[in-house]
């Protein structure tokens, strides 16, 4: 029981040593967009509906992936919103 009163002394100095501000947070907000925008401009390296891996599309179709099992295309079919991770 005293170490874990100790524990908590020390993790409340801390705190009011180093408060959490709104920088950080904006940081934080900052940091997630990054990610966002980079997971959102990374093609698909697989079919969003079926898992397998995509294909280098034909040039006659003008899509540059594509599922050879049910036809999906990328970017024709892409849809950043749904298929995207986020
Ligand atoms: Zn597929």
């Amino acid at each position: 029981m005293r170490a874990y009163l100790r524990l908590m002394a020390t993790l409340v100095v801390a705190a009011v040593a180093m408060p959490a501000s709104w920088f950080q947070l904006l940081d934080t907000l900052k940091e997630q967009a990054s990610y966002e925008s980079y997971y959102r401009s990374q093609p698909p390296v697989a079919c969003p509906w079926c898992g397998q891996p995509l294909t280098n599309g034909p040039p006659q179709a003008g899509a540059l992936l594509y599922c050879p099992s049910d036809g999906w295309q990328y970017p024709r079919d892409w849809d950043e919103d749904s298929m995207a991770g986020m």
